[in-house]
């Protein structure tokens, strides 16, 4: 919920009167929501483009011209027509309470009279937009390691810190995983091998497969457990529904390989500050 809900407050039709309008954008805004006003005198086909333009959750509309019965509807039309029909459609001003049952089963979700406190209509947005799947991506901060599968850390750690001559940051055990772990800086980022404590390891297993080498690429996020509901609602494979802890304490989670063409990426969320320390 770090997104805030983006309303369209629009006036459809020819009355020349926005005051009331203006009142409950700038109402919704205090409501800590962003709110885009068209200005009087917009036509439906103006109305739903600005709404699919500025990327909407709610199109707010007003009139009291009383022309609502023919406007009102012809926004939802057009909203559908484009394929926005997932933009939640409300109406206010002058609307007589027989018109409402009318609008509703024209796609209206709910109209709002006047005397109604600004305060439900926003709590009522609020319960009723539908989240955008996803319109914005938040990129990783940076590789935070590169997992690499070995037989023997002992065997293996000479060749990094004696011929590239990157500095051992320490050694750890993670028992969930029956892997020991040891880290590497490198520049911002670490390698680290991982050596296998038993046959049932995850890593044995690979190893048996594919042999030593490179098995997974972790990506440092400060936003682990909404990044993995976003990419199961938008299909993406996962190897593990929510995050688990790895070492340092991170949280983390690995996607399914099939998801990213052949590599396990590992998202990883490092605790108190964003990023890795460099200290330990
Ligand atoms: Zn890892």
């Amino acid at each position: 919920m770090s997104q805030k809900i983006r309303v369209l407050v629009a006036k459809p039709g020819l009355d020349g009167h926005d005051r009331g309008a203006l009142v409950v954008a700038q109402a919704l805004r205090d409501e800590g929501m962003e709110v885009v006003y068209t200005g009087l005198r917009q036509t439906p086909a103006q109305i739903a483009n600005a709404a699919i333009q500025e990327d909407v959750d709610c199109i707010g509309l007003s009139c009291l011209s009383g022309a609502h019965n023919e406007l009102f509807p012809e926004v939802v039309r057009l909203l559908r027509e484009q394929g926005a029909d997932d933009i939640l459609v409300i109406g206010g001003g002058v609307i007589p309470q027989e018109d409402i049952p009318y609008l509703k089963t024209q796609g209206i979700a709910e109209v709002f009279t006047p005397g109604t406190p600004t305060t439900v209509t926003a709590e009522y947005i609020r319960a009723h937009v539908k989240r955008k799947k996803t319109s914005f991506v938040q990129p990783p901060n940076k590789i935070a390691h590169i997992g690499i599968a070995v037989s023997s850390i002992d065997a293996a750690l000479p060749f990094y810190t004696e011929q590239l001559g990157l500095t051992l940051l320490g050694r750890e055990t993670v028992e969930s995983e029956q892997v020991q772990i040891a880290f590497l800086a490198i520049g911002e980022t670490r390698i680290e091998l991982l050596e296998p404590l038993g046959p049932t390891s995850p890593i044995a297993k690979f190893m048996e497969k594919r042999g030593e080498g490179i098995h997974h690429i972790a990506l440092d996020v400060d936003d682990i457990e909404e990044r993995l509901v976003q990419l199961k609602a938008n299909g993406v494979a996962v190897l593990n529904d929510t995050p688990k802890i790895g070492a340092h304490q991170a949280q983390i989670a690995f996607l399914h390989p099939k998801a990213a063409h052949g590599v396990l990426y590992e998202l990883c969320q490092y605790p108190e500050t964003k990023g890795e320390n460099e200290n330990e």
